[in-house]
């Protein structure tokens, strides 16, 4: 098993030669005083150091030990506390928190790179400051001034870690109908009593504090989702003077056995007339909660990067040492018995696909932390609102795109591997195990593709999507004399073109059945992530192509050749899903329930 090595030379090239970034944050009021050139290199750099050396190496005995429950309280595997303390020291979990509360308001286009290396080296431990900062930015958001001085600092610090509770065991994708009831007591603070399943890092030994974000009802709420609230419900009170107080009344029952991610814990939490704070307006908890899972699912996209990124190392590696067969052309290595085997166009296949789906995706991710950082940092109120647009638009593709091609890169380097893959010495199976999550969780790949198709193209009639096909199209315009570039902006406006056709089809025939939606939502997301990935390389080919002629490294002639690759035969696979969603819904609704 290969030692996971930060991908650092690709973050710098995608950061600073793709999306010129130190241009982009000094642009921007809120992040220009915090963030330089050399403060985001050397952040990136300890970034490296830290995933590598301390939460890599702790990753396969943590899947080997997992998480302990014992009358009620968990213990983390061995090196865990340990790690976290290491972390919060770093000042890394509020590496974009708030400043006025202790955070260190780095730009989200910074703080996602340093999300991928922690993912790529610990998918199980990385879930605790994934969690806890999409806590804080809910707070941040919505929480009253007291709430956020008495929580936030000790967050960002590391000192207490967030949890957020949705899920019930009647109720996940549909929390409308969830039971967990929130009465309101004399001091104002609210008594919670339910159970919730499935509350990842919901208890742990990692910190003395663990603070959950529960969602409830009130008394006299309206049924369905509008009828939903938001409660701050820590483990232990906090004093006046910020020393902990009583220990609140839930507890951990139980905690799950599941397929992967076993060093966290996934609990079942029951509450027994806890004490809450409401967070935010009553029966708004919702759109509380979906502040912290906008951003959260950003950062499951960018865990299924990450694990794509540890795949495509180790089969890599192995694909060097392994030697079978001979090359179809002869043989390579004559003094061995048989040759490498990335010798076989099948295992450059397997590779290139890895390569072209991890770098893009690299670059995808970082457009869309781009976009957050307008939607929260642009001085123009009209480019703020695009960029609340632009995330609305593509944080469902990127949660289910990156975590889709995730497993597919985790399963294709399990692959290279042939049997050794299967077993668990190599990685590749844990790997495969940890990653198959992502597609599920933060709401699955089904409803992400639901939301992107339902709420965001077709309701609003493509107004949203009109804002990203002209961002391309403008690219393709502005570039049509680049002569490196020239051989692949045709295959990328025809795909513009495939995509725009088909959104507009699916449009019209959505209001004429409203079954079309769902029957094409899920191929439209893969078409909609293909194109973007394509222009993504499209926008590598244009960095990378000066620098290729006297490139000694291989890292920019090995970019122009990927980026080959995508174009022949990676986009292609758009013309298939046009083809597809075009068919409409008839096939997917013919069959009665008897038929199947
Ligand atoms: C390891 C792990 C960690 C988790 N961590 C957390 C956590 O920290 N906090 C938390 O609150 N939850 C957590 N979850 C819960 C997770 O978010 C839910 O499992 C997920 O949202 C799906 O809900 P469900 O399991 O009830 O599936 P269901 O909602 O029952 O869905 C079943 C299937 O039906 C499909 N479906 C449902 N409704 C529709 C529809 N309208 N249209 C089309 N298809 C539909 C779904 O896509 C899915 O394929 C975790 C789960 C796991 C396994």
């Amino acid at each position: 098993m290969a030692d996971y090595q930060a991908p650092l030379r690709d973050i710098r090239f995608v950061l600073n030669e793709v999306f010129d970034a130190p241009n982009f944050w000094a642009s921007l009021p809120g992040v220009a005083d915090n963030v330089d050139p050399d403060t985001a290199d050397a952040i990136l750099e300890e970034a490296g150091k830290i995933t590598a050396g301390t939460l890599a190496p702790i990753n396969r005995e943590g899947d080997e030990q997992g998480c302990q429950w014992n009358d009620g309280e968990v213990t983390t595997p061995e090196g865990f506390r340990e790690a976290y303390k290491t972390m919060a020291e770093g000042g890394w979990v509020g590496l974009g928190g708030n400043p006025e509360f202790g955070g260190m308001g780095m730009p989200k286009t910074l703080v996602a790179q340093f999300e991928e290396m922690m993912q790529g080296a610990n998918m199980s431990f990385g879930l605790a400051p994934m969690l806890t900062a999409g806590a804080c930015v809910a707070l941040d958001a919505h929480g009253s001034q007291e709430l956020k001085e008495t929580y936030l600092p000790k967050m960002y610090d590391g000192s207490w870690t967030g949890a957020m509770d949705l899920t019930e065991p009647h109720a996940g994708t549909d929390l409308g109908i969830i039971r967990t009831k929130a009465e309101p007591r004399d001091d104002g603070s609210y008594s919670i009593t339910g159970t919730k399943i499935f509350i990842t890092w919901g208890e742990h030994d990692m910190t003395d504090n663990i603070i959950h974000f529960v969602l409830a009802k009130l008394p006299d709420a309206p049924k369905g989702p509008k009828g939903i609230s938001m409660f701050l419900v820590p483990k232990y009170d906090v004093n006046e003077d910020g020393s902990l107080g009583e220990r609140n009344h839930f507890s951990c029952g139980s905690l799950e056995k599941k397929m992967g991610i076993k060093a966290s814990a996934t609990c079942v939490m029951n509450f027994d007339g806890a004490k809450g704070y409401l967070v935010g307006e009553p029966n708004k908890g919702l759109m509380a909660m979906f502040t912290m899972m906008n951003y959260e699912r950003l950062g499951v996209g960018v865990q299924g990067l990450g694990a794509a990124e540890a795949s495509l190392q180790n089969a890599r590696d192995y694909a060097m040492e392994r030697t079978q067969s001979r090359a179809p052309t002869g043989p390579q290595e004559k003094d061995k018995a048989a040759d490498p085997i990335i010798v076989h166009p099948d295992v450059r296949r397997m590779l290139l696909t890895m390569k072209g789906y991890v770098e893009g995706g690299r670059a995808f991710s970082t457009y869309v932390a781009q976009w957050l950082d307008v939607a929260k940092f642009a001085e123009d109120e009209e480019r703020r609102k695009q960029g609340d647009a632009m995330v609305a638009l593509l944080t469902p593709v990127a949660k289910a795109f990156l975590t889709d091609r995730g497993l597919d890169a985790c399963v294709i380097g399990q692959q290279i591997f042939g049997g050794h893959g299967f077993i668990r010495e190599w990685g590749q199976e844990q790997l495969v195990r940890d990653t198959r999550i992502t597609q599920i969780y933060e709401g699955t790949n089904g409803i992400q593709a639901m939301d992107l198709m339902g709420r965001k193209v077709v309701a609003n009639q493509g107004k949203y999507f009109e804002l990203f096909a002209k961002d391309v199209a403008a690219f393709i315009e502005e570039n049509s004399d680049n002569d490196a570039l020239r051989p692949y902006l045709g295959q990328l406006a025809a795909a513009l073109e495939r995509l725009d056709d088909v959104t507009e089809t699916v449009i019209k025939q959505a209001g004429e059945n409203p079954n079309e939606v769902g029957a094409a939502a899920v191929d439209y997301l893969d078409l909609f992530g293909l194109t973007a990935l394509g222009y993504m390389w499209a926008m590598m080919v244009k960095a990378a192509a000066p620098k290729a002629q006297d490139d000694t490294s291989g890292f920019y002639t090995g970019k122009l050749k990927t980026a080959r690759f995508y174009f022949d035969r990676l986009l292609p696979k758009t013309v298939s899903l046009a083809e597809g969603i075009r068919s409409g819904s008839g096939a997917m609704m013919a069959h009665s329930a008897e038929e199947f």
